[in-house]
């Protein structure tokens, strides 16, 4: 073949490189007519809400992704929020919650300003909105808080204003990242961020190192550390538990009691290491003016006062300086053993008692 020939070729191929790639950037999808309702039902309340696109003060929180209109999966919505509301992942403010795919999509558009929050979800015919007052003055009293859950939004309230409220305080990613695979924010969630944080500085991983957590009793922050660390059950690094808070009780020292237990394990060189935290929470109730009572309140998650306690309480923890979060961290215990301790710490047999009856 002559030179001119493989010029030739390779031209063609550059060119056919070119377009392909072209297209791919003007990859448009085809969306079902039940999306194309979901784009309609964001661009209304988009036009509600009234800020230009991509304003500072904006945050879309969504389940895309997770949950379904019907029986369609909903990634594509993630796509048609950007690019009605001018937000992004890039930009903390287009954030996708981690719900169930038994979930309808849902989406809430807010704005930090004003505190107006817009609610849409899918009814199974059609989009549906509800108009929020988000406002901590207002949503965040018994009475503002029924009301609004009495409305569309209903379950999701507690995720949409936790983590909208906390977001306006300005979180670090890593923390805002665990609150949305958490589904919401709670001060276990900022409790297992400082553990994560204490761990990164204190307990610092080496070449062949890895984390292993066991959370008892099996509460949020398990989930924190899980998404910072990818410290996940399948992959053998983290573990949570019941405990009963009789048994808790045992291992309390000046009234903390244990969190997690978060070891540095080398399997080649048969090491691990590891620390008993607790989390003093009542000096954190008394910088973030939270009293122990108003988060176990009569009634439990009946009472509104449960979940108003934990959106104030995160969202001031959210606030503070590291320095002060990272004072909350008590070091219960310290230990070394042989790499396996983490296995025989993280194990016990579930199936012996079922097996035994
Ligand atoms: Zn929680």
């Amino acid at each position: 073949m002559k030179k001119q020939t493989y010029f030739a070729y390779g031209l063609c191929f550059i060119l056919a490189l070119g377009v392909c790639s072209a297209l791919a950037a003007d990859r448009r999808p085809t969306y079902s007519s039940e999306m194309k309702m979901a784009r309609e039902a964001v661009r209304k309340a988009f036009s509600e809400i009234g800020l230009q696109k991509g304003d500072d003060n904006l945050l879309v929180l969504t389940n895309a992704g997770y949950g379904q209109i019907g029986p369609q999966t909903s990634e594509p919505f993630l796509d048609i929020a950007r690019e009605t509301t001018g937000c992004s992942i890039g930009t903390r403010s287009l954030l996708a919650v981690h719900k169930s795919i038994n979930d309808p999509l849902w989406c809430s558009i807010f704005r930090k300003d004003t505190s107006k929050l817009i609610f849409l979800r899918w009814t199974g015919q059609g989009f549906a909105q509800q108009v929020v007052d988000a406002s901590p003055e207002r949503i965040l009293t018994p009475e503002g808080w029924k009301t609004a859950a009495a409305g569309l939004i209903s379950q999701n309230l507690f995720s949409v204003v936790s983590i909208s409220l906390t977001w306006a305080a300005g979180p670090p990613w890593p923390l805002l990242q665990a609150a949305t695979f958490h589904d919401h924010f709670c001060p276990g969630v900022n409790a297992g961020y400082v553990i994560g944080e204490y761990c990164r500085d204190k307990m610092a991983l080496g070449p062949g190192e890895q984390y292993v957590f066991v959370t008892a009793p099996a509460i949020c922050p398990a989930d924190a550390l899980q998404v910072i660390f990818n410290t996940t059950a399948g992959k053998s690094s983290g573990y949570a538990m019941y405990l009963a808070p009789k048994l808790l009780a045992k291992y309390e020292k000046d009234k903390v009691q244990p969190v997690t237990i978060a070891m540095r394990v080398n399997r080649k060189a048969d090491l691990c290491e590891g620390i008993v935290f607790g989390f003093d929470w009542n000096k954190a109730y008394a910088d973030t003016h939270v009293k122990a009572d108003e988060i176990t309140p009569q009634g439990g998650p009946g009472n509104p006062m449960f979940w108003i306690a934990r959106v104030k309480m995160s969202r001031e923890l959210a606030r503070l300086p590291r320095e002060r979060l990272l004072g909350y961290i008590v070091e219960l215990k310290r230990f070394t053993g042989n790499a396996r301790l983490a296995d025989e710490i993280a194990s016990g047999d579930p199936y012996a008692l079922l097996w035994n009856r």
